[in-house]
């Protein structure tokens, strides 16, 4: 073992459940909030026997961690910095809801050693915010950001949706407007996923679902607003002022490893990939689920080309061998159908390829 590693915590408990989100969290009360913090603590003494390495970044995701309160978070993390060495220069990030974030305890936070906030907004408009069945509106997240920001933190993000049911190019363009004139450095774009098992899966065919070539356009319409207002595309769904990339997350792209701590929490630890299921109790008895050896060479094509720098051909033939010429074949002909670029030293998307990007991946590691 060796370098650092990247630790990211999951909090299953939100407030209200989202009719579109498949992610494992549900509502809870607050003696569950106490039960899973102890459990929690539990593991991450455990994880650190099995990995006493450096942390370079810490991610609270979810879920809403920030139900939890500024001292429970506190609590998780000081917990995290008593079993690993947690470099001084760590990026430790807590998402937060709009909703909560109006009377989080941010100082409490900055002091524990929080230093960057992701919140997820979705839209400025009330009502697409009313179509997500959202519980908050825009002026919670102003809020919530100038809080942070009145609190010393300002290495903010915020989380958008495109593909909102009676989203439009203009109030998709809005809603970036808005994150901008919160001053926010860091934008995340999704597209909204009809995901089988949530109420949108079900309710689907009442919903104004944006068609693909709509999705399509709103995506490029984003990228391209975006970057004229300053926040440059580095990964497919991220954009950021430059220095403010989110380094967890680039790190899960460039194949670092992290340990996932939490049900449904994913872990790639010494080349191995291994996860929690979507089960509290089996978290509790720590049940692991192996999931096969990490950090080959397709998978390191596959997460370098997500991000905008693209697949670095030195890096690869560093790591693992160069591209077959039947590979570099078919870069060539993407470039040629305006989906990729490629030069001498780097094959990337262009925004158009990265709305196809995962056949054309699949293409080029077949
Ligand atoms: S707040 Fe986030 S994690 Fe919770 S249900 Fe809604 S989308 Fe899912």
């Amino acid at each position: 073992m060796s370098g650092s590693i990247g630790i990211y915590i999951h909090i299953p408990f939100c407030k209200n459940k989202c009719p579109y989100c498949d992610f494992f969290s549900g509502k809870a009360a607050e003696n569950d909030y106490d039960n899973y913090v102890r459990v929690l603590k539990e593991k991450i003494q455990y994880w650190s026997n099995k990995s006493p390495q450096k942390v370079s970044t810490v991610y609270f995701g979810g879920g809403t961690p920030s139900v939890l309160g500024a001292d429970r978070l506190t609590d998780i993390l000081n917990c995290i910095k008593n079993f690993f060495t947690v470099e001084p220069e760590a990026e430790i990030t807590v998402e937060v809801n709009p909703e909560t974030g109006k009377t989080l305890d941010f100082e409490k936070l900055r002091t524990a050693g929080f230093n960057r906030v992701s919140v997820g907004f979705q839209t400025a408009i009330e009502r697409e915010l009313k179509a997500l069945g959202r519980i908050h509106t825009a002026d919670d997240a102003l809020v919530t950001t100038q809080r942070a920001k009145a609190a010393g933190i300002d290495n903010l993000s915020l989380d958008l949706m495109m593909g909102i049911p009676h989203q439009t190019v203009d109030s998709l363009k809005e809603s970036i407007d808005f994150c901008k004139s919160c001053g926010v450095k860091h934008i995340s774009c999704y597209l909204l996923k009809i995901e089988e098992g949530t109420r949108f899966f079900d309710i689907q065919g009442q919903l104004d679902l944006a068609d693909d070539d709509k999705q399509a356009e709103l995506y490029l319409s984003a990228v391209d607003y975006l970057g004229k207002l300053g926040y440059k595309q580095y990964e497919i769904s991220n954009f950021a002022v430059p220095g403010y990339e989110s380094r967890h997350n680039s790190a899960y792209w460039k194949c670092g490893e992290y340990i996932g701590i939490g049900p449904s929490a994913h872990s790639l630890l010494d080349g191995s990939r291994f996860f929690y299921g979507r089960d509290m109790k089996a978290f509790e008895d720590n049940i692991i689920i192996p999931d096969g050896n990490g950090g080959d060479i397709d998978e390191f094509i596959m997460l370098s080309l997500r991000l905008k720098s693209g697949l670095v051909f030195s890096e690869l033939e560093k790591k693992y061998r160069p591209l077959s010429p039947a590979q570099m074949k078919k870069i060539m002909t993407f470039a040629k159908a305006g989906l990729m670029e490629v030069d001498s030293s780097h094959a990337c998307f262009t925004p158009k390829g990265f709305l196809v990007s995962n056949a054309v991946i699949a293409e080029i590691i077949l």
